[in-house]
């Protein structure tokens, strides 16, 4: 894959600080991603994962770099480890009720992931990740909140210029293509 792919366009970058996340925070507590609660949905599906026939999954979810500064007080309903790679993990003590407004980003802003186009935009798409639960929003394509949609966008616009966040996104986005390409050459 050419390196100039998937190269965001370069803005300054500005590392993740307490304060950035908090200030993230705030911007998408003032969103839903419908107007209706989704879990009723499904049950909570995404919050319900533990110990689901056929995984040994914990119910948790991993932090990005510097979000754990967030939860350092939190540990009445989130435990945080850490593993040799120095990845933070959250479990969740009392899924799926958790304090929405302390929720880490990545519950926030599912189903969307970030994804870094070739040109160097970043687009939001829904998740591909395999999950271990089916999510309606993604299975039905039900419209997502506009402002839902356009505040995710922003907060991943900020955690991008952290570099360590940058590269994950970059490269989850290499895998990405990488795997619709090869797709389309079994399709075709
Ligand atoms: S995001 Fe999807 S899986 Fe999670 S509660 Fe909403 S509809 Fe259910
Ligand atoms: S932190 Fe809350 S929203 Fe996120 S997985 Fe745990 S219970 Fe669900």
């Amino acid at each position: 894959m050419p390196a100039r792919f998937f190269t965001p366009k370069r803005r300054p970058d500005i590392p993740m600080t307490e304060e950035r996340y908090r200030e993230i925070y705030a911007m998408l507590n003032a969103v839903e991603v419908l107007e209706e609660d989704c879990g009723k949905l499904c049950g909570c599906a995404c919050c319900t994962t533990e110990n689901r026939e056929g995984t040994d999954q914990e119910m948790g979810i991993y932090l990005l770099p510097g979000e754990e500064t967030v939860h350092r007080d939190d540990g009445d309903w989130l435990t945080m480890t850490v593993d040799e790679e120095g990845r933070y993990f959250g479990r969740c003590a009392t899924p799926p009720v958790c304090p929405r407004e302390k929720r880490p980003i990545q519950c926030r802003t599912f189903p969307l992931l970030p994804h870094l186009c070739e040109d160097g935009s970043l687009e939001m798409v829904y998740n591909d990740v395999e999950l271990p639960y089916r999510c309606p929003l993604i299975d039905e394509e039900i419209p997502l909140e506009d402002q839902f949609v356009e505040a995710t966008q922003a907060a991943w616009e900020m955690l991008i210029r952290d570099p360590r966040i940058r590269e994950i996104v970059r490269e989850d986005s290499i895998e990405r293509e990488r795997s619709m390409m090869e797709l389309m050459d079994k399709l075709f």
